[in-house]
């Protein structure tokens, strides 16, 4: 295949991830299940592609269990500049260092 091509098609995969994410954002609570299905899709596709999920597009979901974090069923806890993020669906905690406006992953 032609680099050209290649690249044409990542950049296909990459809109593909940000739209399935942003259609599991919109029905997290109409459809749980149907809206983790969305983020899985979207990281099978980011796979396949070798393409990254954007880093904010990658806090929307819990990297584990991959459903989508909403209300109830996250907890968001702040200790000095360490964004403590837990999934009660299974668990999974995520820290994240604020610093000069940017969201650091440690
Ligand atoms: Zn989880």
């Amino acid at each position: 295949m032609l680099k050209r091509e290649k690249e044409r098609e990542r950049e296909i995969a990459k809109e593909r991830i940000v739209y399935l994410i942003e259609r599991a954002e919109k029905f997290k609570n109409v459809d749980y299940e149907l809206s983790r299905r969305y983020v899985e899709l979207a990281r099978k596709i980011a796979m396949k592609y070798r393409v990254r999920i954007p880093k904010k597009l990658k806090l929307y979901f819990c990297k584990k269990c991959l459903y989508p974090y909403k209300s109830g069923r996250f907890r968001v806890r702040i200790n000095k500049s360490t964004v403590i993020i837990t999934c009660l669906n299974c668990m999974h905690i995520r820290r994240f260092q604020l610093r000069d406006r940017n969201v650091r992953r440690t």
